[in-house]
């Protein structure tokens, strides 16, 4: 078992929020009625997997109390150092980005083994939307009728991509975002300072802690100084600065789609694939590109708020984006409320007809040239 490691250790108070899902598992731990097979779904960053793995550590543990785990017995060593011997993890894999029916049937013939320590065998799919056609089927049969002592926990983003006859046999345990104090809260805990404003990064979260994290936050580093730039080049009415930068994002978006091919064949090196492999891949690369971009527009969406916050309430309204206060109060100089109005309506309408521009760079061009006139 391989656990995303963090510094913290595994349990529940390292979720943030999300108090109804975890009192429904510690209850089911406490009145010993554990289902045989769980759906953990939510929005992308909502804790589901980590919270898992504290239920998991909790339903484990030789001395749990009411409230969870021990925290010195083996059991819960093992989940602390990520090499549980009863939980097998299933993810996606390939070039596909799909789970392929050997690791369900491999998963099926572990649970049906003896438990290591205390009873339990557990088989935790993360991205189960990510299950093919094949690998549900046999999933399915074993959730009809499972063998003793065994838990099957689902995690998933996109509830609807699976099959309703899975649906109908897990127990569903709902995670969602959280208040803007608890995402605060997060960063405090988590010494997250360094990598921006707090007010700035609680709305980049949106409640979702889990995407506050180091690789996420350098994106936004990067999008930010980009976007500094465009807000730069457009005051000064600098065309070919501005379709330079196009130019820039452009590239920032192929460069982002090649590394995440190179990621892929590289865990899948000695594979061989079909035709229908190459094409999933390449779904699922436009897929993470078209996040990718709009993450850049919610950047800047934010940004184009600070502004026009500025430019009506002057300095009574705090600014998510207070590190950059001199270039907000420069660009609220020059455009008035209508100007400002105009441009968020030309990034509203480019973010949401990006996804289905065939030409990602003539959008690009379209955006960064409406900076100048709105
Ligand atoms: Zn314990």
């Amino acid at each position: 078992m391989e656990i995303a490691t963090s510094h913290h250790p595994v349990g529940y108070n390292n979720i943030y929020g999300q108090e109804k899902a975890v009192e429904i598992l510690k209850r089911s731990i406490v009145s010993k009625r554990i289902p045989h097979s769980l759906l953990f779904t939510g929005p992308t960053g909502t804790q589901k997997t980590s919270s898992a793995f504290a239920f998991l550590k909790h339903l484990k543990c030789t001395n749990p109390t009411p409230d969870g785990p021990c925290n010195i017995c083996r059991n819960c060593y093992l989940f602390d150092h990520a090499m549980h011997p009863d939980v097998k993890i299933l993810e996606p894999k390939r070039k596909a980005r799909r789970i392929p029916i050997e690791d369900v049937k491999a998963l099926i013939w572990f649970v049906q083994l003896k438990a290591y320590i205390g009873k339990y065998k557990i088989g935790l799919i993360k991205e189960a939307d990510r299950l093919t056609k094949d690998s549900a089927n046999a999933l399915l049969k074993i959730l009809e009728d499972p063998p003793r002592n065994t838990l099957f926990i689902l995690i998933t983003a996109q509830k609807n991509a699976l099959l309703p006859t899975i649906l109908s046999r897990c127990q569903e345990i709902d995670f969602f975002p959280v208040s803007n104090e608890i995402v605060t809260r997060y960063i405090h805990d988590h010494e997250l300072h360094h990598l921006g404003p707090e007010d700035f990064l609680v709305m980049m979260s949106g409640g979702r802690v889990g995407l506050l994290s180091q690789g996420n936050l350098d994106i936004i580093k990067r999008d930010r100084e980009m976007i500094e730039r465009s807000l730069c080049l457009a005051l000064k009415k600098d065309i070919l600065g501005l379709l330079e930068l196009s130019e820039e994002t452009f590239m920032m978006l192929q460069e982002f789609s090649e590394e995440l091919k190179e990621k892929i064949k590289e865990q899948a090196h000695q594979e061989s694939y079909s035709e229908k492999d190459e094409d999933e891949m390449q779904a699922y690369i436009e897929g993470k590109v078209r996040e990718r971009l709009d993450t850049y527009f919610n950047v800047f969406l934010i940004f184009l708020r600070d502004i026009f916050l500025y430019q009506t309430f002057q300095k009574a309204f705090p600014l998510k984006n207070q590190d950059k206060s001199d270039l907000i109060h420069s660009v609220s100089l020059v455009w008035n409320t209508y100007d400002i109005e105009r441009r968020v309506s030309l990034l509203e309408d480019i973010r949401s007809r990006i996804l289905s521009y065939a030409n990602q760079k003539l959008a690009l061009d379209a955006f960064y040239l409406g900076l100048l006139t709105g």
